[in-house]
């Protein structure tokens, strides 16, 4: 197949322009004759590549000086402990908001290192709003708020992160980093796995601010430690380098493509196409409340689920793959992350009122 839109919630589609560069100087990078994953993480080109694509983050996001980032192995599921392990000691209490599949992961990873209290959760609407967060029922004292604020199975973000705590808010952004500018002030801890938005499987980012490092509790392994690591700029133990490398291209291609603002409008226009493809069509649904619909994930179901495999056999054969929903959720899944351009879109919702027009 010659080329295609992939649609997967991730590992999720890449930059072509980022793609290629990764080819062109997969063997020889840098003139050094071999590959940045045949180089060691010590040698002066690694560590210029470590430190550029920090300062390029850190340009895109404008992350404040007093904030550590932390390019780390193990996934968004592994901060679910570090988090905790970091932040609190198992006696204190930690307030979570859940809003889905992720918040509810977090939380009962979490809850084996703190003591939590649920202050929200949407289970009600089957996750597909976000409670008012003028009712959370939040704790006194908590150590710190987590929040979801892009829930990828059930496609419901947070477009604002409410002001309702003194806590510091550590947020799970693995599926909307780097798809709008954020206020970075605003959290004590943003991490994300790298495979939606940032690059592929096997980095995590965390920004953390510097007054919450050293307060891990001592059974904390070394990997997790935010502390340990920062200290080492990441490399207290291998990093993961080729998916760093990959970052690396990625913040690069967003540079050259804006920034941030310019991206994030480019998201507005492509969700707000197929949202309205959908709520246009009296064939297509999407359950989500308006107000806290996802930019990056959008389910959305077939007025007849007899129709569903049909529908991912054609869209498959037409280029338009990865479209299936999420097992717990049924139905199909767009999701249009930075990689997905405009036209990919339209391909999509041209695709979607044909196969209406045949078996609406
Ligand atoms: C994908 C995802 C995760 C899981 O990430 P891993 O890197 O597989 O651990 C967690 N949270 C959210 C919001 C996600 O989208």
């Amino acid at each position: 197949m010659a080329s295609v839109i992939n649609f997967s919630p991730g590992p999720a589609a890449l930059p072509r322009e980022v793609m290629q560069q990764a080819q062109n100087e997969f063997l020889d990078w840098r003139g050094t004759g071999m590959s940045v994953m045949e180089v060691s993480h010590r040698s002066a080109e690694f560590i210029e590549l470590a430190a550029q694509s920090e300062a390029d983050l850190r340009e895109l996001m404008a992350i404040p000086d007093n904030y550590r980032v932390l390019f780390l192995q193990g996934g968004a599921t592994l901060q679910f402990c570090a988090v905790p392990l970091n932040l609190a000691s198992p006696e204190q209490t930690a307030d979570y908001v859940i809003t889905g599949s992720w918040g509810k992961k977090a939380k009962s990873e979490g809850e084996r290192f703190v003591q939590i209290n649920v202050a929200a959760d949407a289970a009600d609407s089957s996750y597909t709003t976000v409670p008012d967060p003028q009712s959370w029922q939040l704790s006194e004292g908590a150590t710190y708020l987590h929040l979801t604020p892009n829930e990828t199975i059930g496609g419901v973000e947070m477009h604002e992160i409410p002001n309702v705590s003194d806590a510091p808010v550590v947020a799970d952004m693995s599926s909307t980093l780097l798809s709008r500018p954020v206020d970075v002030s605003r959290f004590g801890v943003i991490y994300a796995g790298a495979q939606k938005n940032v690059g592929q499987a096997g980095l995590t980012l965390v920004i953390v601010r510097d007054d919450l490092l050293g307060h891990a509790s001592q059974q904390t392994p070394g990997i997790t430690n935010y502390k340990v690591m920062a200290d080492k700029d990441s490399m207290w133990n291998t990093p993961p380098t080729y998916a760093w490398y990959m970052a690396s291209l990625v913040f690069r291609w967003l540079k050259e493509q804006g920034g941030l603002q310019v991206i994030s409008d480019r998201n507005d226009v492509k969700a707000a196409k197929l949202y309205a493809a959908i709520d246009g069509s009296g064939f297509y649904s999407n359950p989500v409340d308006v107000r806290y619909r996802s930019r990056m994930n959008i389910p959305f179901t077939l007025q007849d689920a007899a129709l569903d495999a049909v529908f991912l056999q054609e869209s498959k054969e037409a280029g338009l793959v990865n479209l299936k929903g999420h097992r717990s959720v049924g139905g199909m899944r767009a999701s249009i992350y930075n990689a997905i351009p405009e036209q990919g879109v339209d391909a999509l919702t041209a695709f979607m009122a044909n196969f209406e027009n045949r078996h609406g």
